[in-house]
C-alpha cells in the first residue's frame, strides 16, 4: 500500500489548488480523479478563457444555507492573491466585464499554472482512477481504488457538483459525507437556462437569438444583465444568474426597459409623433421582430400613439416593465454551471474546511453548499476553499 500524507479525490480547480498547497508545505500529496482528461471544467469555463476571478468578490455573491460560512476562507485567500499568481504566471488577463477577469489567450493558461504549481510542489495528479472504497483507521484512511491501496492522515474531498457529467461530475463526494454521518443538503442545478410552458415557447419561439438588456427578480434578489430567447427557452447572464434563486413553481419578474421609465418615453412619444403606430415607437427602443411577437404576447393593439389614453399606455409599458414569467424548469445538470447544496456547512471548520466529526476528512470547492454568482466566483470559491485546506491538510 502507497502511504502518503495527504490524498486529494478530484482534480479539478479545488483539488489541484488544495493539492500544491499541501505540497508546498512539505507533505507528501495524491491527486486521484476518475476522469481520462482532467480540468475538462476550466477548459470548458469562460467560453474557453476562463473567468478565473471576479474583483469585487465577497461573501455576498455566494449562496448558502449558512451565509457566513464563505467568509473566513474568501478573505485569507481572496481574487487578489490568485490575480497576483496569474500575474506572476504572466498570464494576461483582462476585465471583460462587472469586474468579471478572462484569460486574454485561453483557459489553458489556467490549467497549466494549476499543474505546474502541483508538479513545483511534488505532487503526484493519478488518472483515471476509480475510488472505490475509503476506510477510516487509527492512523488516517485507506482507499480500494482502481490502482490498488493507498493510505494517508488527510482526505481532501474535491469532487465538485453534478454540473456536466459528461466532464466526469459524480455524486461521489455527497457519498463520502454520508458515509462518514455528515448530513448534505438537496442539490439542484443553478446557473442554468430556463425552460417554458408549452404555450409561452410556441409564442416566443421566433425570438431564438434575440438579447435584450433586461432586469431579472425573484425572491428579493435582482440582476441587470442580459437575457438571451434560445429555441429551448431563456438564457443570458440575467436568466442564468437568477436561476440560483428561482425554484419550481416560482415567477421571474422581467423589466425589459431597464434603462429608462417606458411609460415616459411612450408619452414623450405620443406628443412628439401622434401618428406613428405603437410597434414603430416601440421599435425604437428593442429589435422590430422582438416587437412585433411581444405585441402579440402581450395581446397589445397596435394602433397609432394618439389613440391610446393615459391609463392604456401605462398598461403596455406596465406589459414590458413587469413581466412575469413561470418557467417550466431549467436545462438542469446537462448544461448548468453549478449545482446548489451540498455537504452542509455545518458540518465543517469554516477556518479549515475539516468536517467537525471526523478528524482528517476535508471537503473544498463546489461540493459542498456555498454556489457563487455568474463571473468568476465559483472558481474564486474553489481556490479560497481549496488555499485554507491547503495550510492544514
Ligand atoms: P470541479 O472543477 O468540477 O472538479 C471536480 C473533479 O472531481 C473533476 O475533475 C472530476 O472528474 C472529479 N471527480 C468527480 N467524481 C469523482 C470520482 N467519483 N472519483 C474521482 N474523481 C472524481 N466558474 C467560474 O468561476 N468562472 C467560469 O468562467 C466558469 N465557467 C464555467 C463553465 C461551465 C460550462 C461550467 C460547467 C462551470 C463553470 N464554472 C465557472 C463553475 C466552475 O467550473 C466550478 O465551480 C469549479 O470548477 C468547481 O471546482 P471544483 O474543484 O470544486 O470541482
Amino acid at each position: 500500500m502507497l502511504k502518503v500524507d495527504v490524498i486529494v479525490i478530484g482534480a479539478g480547480a479545488a483539488g489541484l489548488f488544495c493539492a500544491a498547497e499541501a505540497g508546498k508545505r512539505g507533505r507528501s500529496v495524491l491527486v486521484l480523479d476518475h476522469a481520462k482528461r482532467i480540468g475538462g471544467k476550466i477548459l470548458m469555463s469562460g467560453g474557453g478563457r476562463c473567468n478565473f476571478t471576479n474583483m469585487y468578490a465577497s461573501p455576498e455573491n455566494y449562496l448558502s444555507a449558512n451565509p457566513h460560512f464563505c467568509k473566513s476562507a474568501l478573505s485569507r485567500y481572496n481574487q487578489w492573491d490568485f490575480i497576483a499568481l496569474v500575474t506572476q504566471y504572466g498570464i494576461a488577463y483582462h476585465e471583460k466585464t462587472l469586474g468579471q477577469l478572462f484569460c486574454d489567450d485561453s483557459a489553458k493558461d489556467i490549467l497549466k499554472l494549476l499543474l505546474s504549481e502541483c508538479d513545483k510542489a511534488g505532487v503526484q495528479v493519478r488518472h483515471p482512477v476509480e475510488v472505490q472504497n475509503i476506510d477510516k483507521t487509527a492512523e488516517g484512511f485507506e482507499l480500494e481504488t482502481s490502482q490498488g491501496q493507498f493510505g494517508c492522515d488527510s482526505l481532501v474531498v474535491a469532487t465538485g457538483g453534478l454540473s456536466i457529467p459528461k466532464l466526469g461530475a459524480s455524486p461521489f463526494g455527497y457519498k463520502i459525507a454520508e458515509q462518514f454521518g455528515l448530513k448534505v443538503l438537496p442539490t439542484r442545478a443553478g446557473l442554468v437556462p430556463f425552460t417554458l410552458h408549452e404555450q409561452d415557447k410556441a409564442a416566443l419561439a421566433e425570438l431564438s437569438g434575440i438579447s435584450l438588456d433586461a432586469t431579472a427578480v425573484c425572491n428579493h434578489t435582482s440582476f441587470r444583465e442580459n437575457i438571451l430567447f434560445t429555441h429551448r427557452g431563456l438564457s443570458g447572464p440575467s436568466v442564468l444568474q437568477i436561476s440560483n434563486y428561482w425554484h419550481p413553481g416560482e415567477t421571474v419578474t422581467f423589466n425589459l426597459s431597464p434603462g429608462q421609465n417606458l411609460t415616459e418615453f411612450l408619452q414623450t412619444e405620443q406628443q412628439a409623433h401622434p401618428d406613428a403606430l405603437l410597434s414603430t415607437t416601440l421599435a425604437k427602443l428593442f429589435p422590430k421582430r422582438f416587437v412585433q411577437v411581444a405585441l402579440e404576447y402581450f395581446a397589445l393593439t397596435n394602433k397609432p400613439m394618439k389613440q391610446y389614453q393615459g391609463k392604456q399606455l401605462e398598461q403596455v409599458a406596465d406589459a414590458f416593465m413587469q413581466w412575469q414569467l413561470k418557467p417550466n424548469g431549467t436545462e438542469g445538470y446537462r448544461t448548468a454551471e453549478v449545482t446548489l447544496g451540498g455537504v452542509d456547512t455545518n458540518e465543517l471548520s469554516s477556518k479549515t474546511m475539516e468536517a467537525r466529526k471526523v478528524p482528517g476528512l476535508y471537503f473544498i470547492g463546489e461540493v459542498m453548499d456555498v454556489t457563487g454568482w455568474l463571473g468568476g466566483y465559483n472558481f474564486q470559491w474553489a481556490w479560497s476553499s481549496g488555499w485554507v485546506a491547503g495550510q492544514v491538510v
